[in-house]
């Protein structure tokens, strides 16, 4: 989910990183700004989510609004209630600018708007429950299998190294179908209203929309695609989104207002 805005993220993460890497070049003053500590020369995949976390944070900063805090707090509670906590995914709040979500490490990241505007507890959940799902499904561990490639080299090549693979991450449609899948299955075995869970995808049309995203949202249109005369529809929608790297919102809705309905209907 949100693929695209986590690109844009990613972004302005680069831009920051770039002025950081630089003002780390000038000396001890640096540490005056709070910058998080120097990367180290090696880094194991814990330490590199340690260390992005800490960049993040220094960017966009932490959430300190009482209400977004507790909203975030009960969610992760709730949907990872059979959770030890040393296992747990940590939910964090930060101050960008877009209505976004992404996972990196042991956090899934909610931005402020997305929290604003997604209103109740059943829709944060299910945002975070779908960040959640690509871990539980392994995405992320074949994701984030390129840190390993990163972690022999030095410091300066591992920046780079991680914003562009940052800026390249996507998954394919069927993770982002089967993420889904997930996790409104999580949210429904977690007691959360499924109807009120769903409104979180109107949140992100919405946004979409605003945007001017039309064929993300509504998928695409004949001419929208390159390919071969008399290529069918389907083929046209699958070339479509490998293109763009994940199913159009309407798609994803109309498969949950289904699974919805079934399980509602399981639980009669
Ligand atoms: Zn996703």
């Amino acid at each position: 989910m949100f693929r695209l805005l986590f690109v844009a993220v990613a972004i302005a993460l680069f831009i920051h990183l770039v002025r950081a890497t630089i003002a780390s070049f000038r000396g001890p003053d640096d540490e005056t700004y709070g910058d998080p500590p120097d990367l180290p020369d090696r880094l194991d995949a814990d330490g590199l989510s340690a260390w992005m976390h800490a960049k993040l944070v220094d960017a966009y900063a932490l959430e300190t609004s009482a209400w977004a805090l507790e909203r975030a707090a009960r969610v992760e509670a709730r949907l990872q209630d059979g959770v030890a906590d040393e296992d747990r995914l940590r939910v964090v709040v930060l101050w960008i600018p877009e209505v976004n979500a992404f996972t990196f490490g042991r956090h899934v990241y909610l931005s402020r708007p997305l929290l604003e505007r997604v209103r109740t507890d059943d829709a944060a959940a299910f945002v975070v429950a779908h960040e959640m799902a690509h871990h539980a499904l392994g995405h992320v561990e074949a994701k984030e299998r390129w840190i390993d490639r990163f972690a022999a080299v030095p410091a300066g090549g591992l920046v780079a190294g991680v914003i562009l693979q940052a800026v390249r991450w996507r998954h394919s449609p069927e993770d982002e179908l089967d993420a889904d899948e997930y996790a409104l299955r999580l949210c429904d075995a977690a007691g959360y209203d499924l109807k009120a869970c769903l409104r979180a995808l109107e949140v992100l049309e919405a946004d979409l929309l605003d945007r001017g995203a039309f064929t993300s949202v509504y998928g695409p249109e004949p001419e929208d695609v390159d390919a071969e005369p008399g290529a069918g529809e389907s083929v046209r929608r699958w070339l479509w989104e490998r293109e763009r790297g994940y199913p159009s919102l309407l798609e994803r809705r109309e498969r949950l207002r289904e699974l919805a309905v079934e399980l509602r209907g399981a639980a009669a």
